[in-house]
């Protein structure tokens, strides 16, 4: 069935990406090629300019290396590819300061260079921060050693704009560096979320997120005396889908279901997986016989499907349906839905059944 099929590739896909620590690298190292191509590019020309032979060749090599940097990291050796930004960044900010001098601002690359190895996720923190030091301190060092301009190249009043210009490009790099940080943490944080609280077959919530639910359904319900049903269902003879058709196809059932059940369930109702082939369906602000009309109204949904009947010729559902009773126990509740569900098996399945609150 296509909509299937695409959900359970959508899910796979999002679950392979998440769990791929690679990815991370991937975002951060690409935004730092991408800067670094346009950075050395702009002082390839600027070098052009001022004629500073030297730095034309250098920077021609840099160049280079920046493109075989994006090269390895398309071919997926990230590890590689940040160890020659970084090694370029350090060499190239050096020879440049050394030519030049600190006038022009060159010795601030080491900072982003800094950034771009502590940022690696592919090289260890204590590894990082040693590495980082010595930018820092290779910075010093120039900043001590070299207070001389070497005015050899006629820059005069470009001086100052050429240092301005370093400066602030390192200062955008910098910035773009912790931003891509940010950026992907914050994505994969919402995805750990999403994998923590739905199950992955289905795409439904799961277990431990519904029994946080329940929870606040009933502390409401008791602080507002409102009313609400859960329902229990459970697909009727399961496994001879399974032993006719085969798991996959059992599979593709299972999210068929899930996706007509959602579809027509109400915003404030919730839906879970809660385990094998059984869901559970929360129905907040709902009384017991409504809730009843609502959840026959899914079960003819199912039985009609007609994205299901291609895959195994129809299914049908049955239902356990209980309403809260105050100072009733969620475990309690779920029990007596389960009691009912039990219930409408035994009548002959594809049915939905009211369990009665048990007497005090
Ligand atoms: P009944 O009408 O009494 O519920 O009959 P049933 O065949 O559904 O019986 P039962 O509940 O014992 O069987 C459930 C089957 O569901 C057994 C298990 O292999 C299958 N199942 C549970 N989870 C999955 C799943 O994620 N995918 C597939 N394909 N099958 C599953
Ligand atoms: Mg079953
Ligand atoms: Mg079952």
């Amino acid at each position: 069935m296509p909509l299937a099929n695409w959900w359970s590739t959508a899910i796979r896909t999002t679950t392979a990406t998440i769990m791929n620590p690679l990815s991370r690298k991937h975002v951060v190292l690409l935004v730092a090629v991408v800067v670094g191509l346009v950075l050395h590019t702009v002082l390839l020309g600027l070098f052009i300019a001022l004629r500073v032979d030297v730095l034309v060749w250098v920077n021609i090599g840099s160049v280079a290396l920046w493109l075989g940097a994006g090269y390895w990291l398309r071919r997926g050796r990230y590890a590689l590819a940040a160890y020659v930004m970084f090694a370029e960044l350090i060499a190239h900010s050096v020879v440049a300061t050394l030519v030049l001098g600190v006038g022009l601002g060159f010795q601030f690359y080491l900072w982003p260079a800094a950034c771009l190895v502590v940022a690696n996720p592919s090289v260890s923190v204590r590894y990082a921060g040693v590495l980082g030091t010595v930018c820092i301190a290779v910075f010093a060092a120039l900043e001590l050693t070299l207070v001389e301009i070497s005015n050899r190249y006629g820059l005069g009043g470009y001086q100052h704009w050429v240092y301005l210009g370093n400066v602030l490009f390192c200062g955008v790099a910098l910035m773009l560096c912790i931003i891509s940080v940010r950026v992907v943490n914050e994505y994969q944080q919402r995805q750990l979320i999403a994998l923590a609280t739905h199950d992955p077959l289905t795409g439904l919530f799961n277990r431990r997120y519904m029994t946080e639910h329940m929870e606040q359904l009933k502390a409401h319900a008791d602080r507002e005396y409102s009313h609400y049903c859960v329902a229990l269902l459970d697909v009727d003879h399961f496994k001879r889908i399974n032993d006719v058709y085969g798991h996959d196809i059992g599979d593709q059932v299972l999210q068929c279901i899930a996706l007509t059940l959602k579809a027509r369930l109400r915003s404030t109702d919730l839906l879970a997986r809660w385990g094998g082939e059984e869901l559970l369906i929360a129905l907040s602000g709902t009384e017991a016989q409504r809730a009843l009309l609502l959840m026959d109204n899914l079960r003819q949904r199912v039985a009609e499907s007609s994205a299901i009947k291609p895959l195994c010729g129809g299914v049908t559902l049955s239902f356990g349906v209980a309403e809260y009773q105050p100072g009733e126990s969620n475990q309690a509740l779920i029990r007596r839905a389960d009691a009912g569900l039990y219930r409408a098996k035994a009548q002959g399945r594809d049915q939905v059944v009211l369990e009665a609150p048990t007497s005090p």
